[in-house]
């Protein structure tokens, strides 16, 4: 046995007395189970390492007497959710190769759920469809992410993608961190803290009410820290009354020129009139709007709609008919509300450059993603391209392309040709071309982002890693600095 076997035979004793033995492992077979990644087969670096140990503590107190034991040995720890990264996790070059894998889908209890001062509170484990499920049975709603609902948890989307993941709404509600009131995390040392005015910053006050109130926020440095500075153990979040009118429209905006003038227009009204929005474009065809209205009344409803279709039509917009072409194109982007993921046996689709960019110069890094495309991958049996420009907020679009591979191509196939030729390509294009963000702040999309870093960030987060984090244990060389 080696010395460092021996360590983690040692470490996995101690840990096991405080989870009990049903609850940590070092098999083969349970540890590579953990190395599958959803993305396997979509070309983006295949599958996760395999860590030495696996551990699903139950509780808070359980995460913080593992994390101190691993600093004793100063073992690596990567923590986990629902497994839903982009990113193969464990990320390859995190760590050695002796790291504990944290499951946190023991930590699945919703704690409280409080429609006065209208909150949920939820251990980080729980998965975002029962967050969901259990909101809406008080009549509320939470804001959570739009796919993968069923997979995602709640630490692991506010930890590993845009900094609390993309919601359906976000057109115009932003992520998941705008609805973020207080944390609570166990440092890389092993201490609990937790955040957001209330129980964090008045011990007098058990409500979490307010997110800067008596101290600065400091919540946002956990939030798309891909896990690195802390392992979330629950987190609260402002709930909303849930608006029961629902109103989808489509609009033919015909030429590129019109939709943007329309686009912009549109996202520049406060309050937004639409709750989604989404711009796309087959090769050849018009440029059509998809539009969702939430609204609490059939009135509200109207008077949203009214200005939508004002500011279409005075860009040349007009109603389009609702076919099936144009309901399986938006399905893509809403598997829940706009239509069933449907796609013509034997073909398969991805996203193509999908990034987070400024919007004004949205449309023309479409133009350089196509020319991109055609010179990486346009041989490939691609019978469907498609366009797209969604909103999020006023100043940034998420902008790429939905490519269809027809019978010809398998998955494998497409994505080996994707990843081995393009894709880095396209991060140099929207990062540093665009100055715009790869979405996700986990693996290594995190490690790209990072690399943009100006000199004085890339400092300042070395500082605050170093002091949250003094034996390096947690995620450690995620951002490569
Ligand atoms: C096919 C597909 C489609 C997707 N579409 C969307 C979409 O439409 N919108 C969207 O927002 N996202 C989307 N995602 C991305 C997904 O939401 C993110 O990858 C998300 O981070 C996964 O959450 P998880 O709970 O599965 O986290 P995991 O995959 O388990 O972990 C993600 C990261 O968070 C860290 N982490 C996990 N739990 C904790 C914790 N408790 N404390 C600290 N760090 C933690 C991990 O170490 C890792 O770095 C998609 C992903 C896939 C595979």
């Amino acid at each position: 046995m080696t010395e460092e076997n021996g360590n983690m035979n040692s470490l996995f004793k101690e840990i096991v007395a405080v989870v009990g033995s049903e609850h940590a492992t070092m098999e083969e077979f349970a540890r590579r189970s953990y190395t599958r990644a959803p993305f396997y087969s979509m070309g983006a670096g295949g599958r996760g390492k395999t860590p030495a140990m696996v551990v699903r503590p139950g509780t808070t107190e359980e995460v913080s007497e593992i994390v101190k034991l691993a600093n004793k040995s100063r073992t690596p720890i990567v923590p986990r959710g629902g497994g839903g990264s982009v990113s193969p996790l464990p990320p390859h070059h995190v760590g050695g190769d002796n790291n504990i894998l944290m499951d946190t889908q023991r930590l699945n209890r919703i704690i409280d759920i409080d429609t006065e001062y209208m909150t949920v509170t939820a251990e980080s484990g729980v998965i975002l469809s029962a967050l969901a499920e259990e909101v809406r049975k008080t009549g509320f709603h939470v804001h959570t992410v739009d796919v993968p609902i069923h997979m995602d948890s709640v630490g692991g989307v506010l930890s590993g993608f845009l900094g609390g993941g993309e919601p359906s709404d976000m057109a115009t509600a932003g992520t998941m961190n705008d609805y973020l009131l207080g944390l609570k995390v166990v440092l890389p040392t092993g201490e609990i803290l937790q955040t957001g005015g209330g129980p964090a910053t008045n011990i007098n006050q058990a409500r979490f009410l307010h997110r800067e109130a008596g101290g600065p926020d400091m919540m946002g440095m956990f939030v798309g820290d891909g896990g690195a500075f802390g392992i979330k153990t629950e987190a609260t979040f402002a709930i909303n009354p849930h608006p029961p009118v629902y109103l989808p429209g489509i609009t033919d905006m015909g030429s590129r020129e019109n939709m943007w003038k329309a686009f912009n227009e549109l996202v520049s009204q406060a309050p937004y009139p639409y709750t989604r929005l989404l711009a796309f474009h087959e090769e050849g065809g018009p440029w059509y709007f998809v539009h969702v209205i939430r609204a609490h009344s059939e009135a509200e409803a109207a008077n949203r709609k009214k200005v939508i279709d004002d500011i279409c039509s005075a860009n040349g917009g007009k109603p389009a008919a609702v076919g099936d072409e144009i309901m399986q194109i938006a399905g893509m982007f809403s598997a829940r509300r706009l239509g069933q993921q449907a796609l013509p046996a034997g073909s398969t689709m991805t996203y193509f450059g999908e990034a987070l960019i400024p919007r004004l110069p949205s449309l023309e890094y479409l133009d350089d993603l196509n020319a991109l495309l055609d010179e990486t991958v346009g041989d490939l049996d691609i019978y469907k391209r498609v366009d797209f420009v969604v909103p999020y907020l006023r100043a940034t679009t998420i902008t790429g392309i939905l490519l269809y591979f027809g019978k010809g191509t398998t998955r494998d196939e497409a994505s080996g040709r994707m990843f081995q030729t393009a894709l880095h390509r396209m991060e140099e294009l929207y990062t540093e071309k665009y100055g715009g963000w790869t979405e996700t702040h986990q693996g290594t999309s995190m490690s790209h982002s990072a690399s943009a870093w100006s000199p004085a960030f890339r400092s300042f987060m070395r500082t605050i890693k170093q002091s949250l984090d003094p034996n390096d244990i947690m995620m450690p060389g995620l951002w490569r600095i």
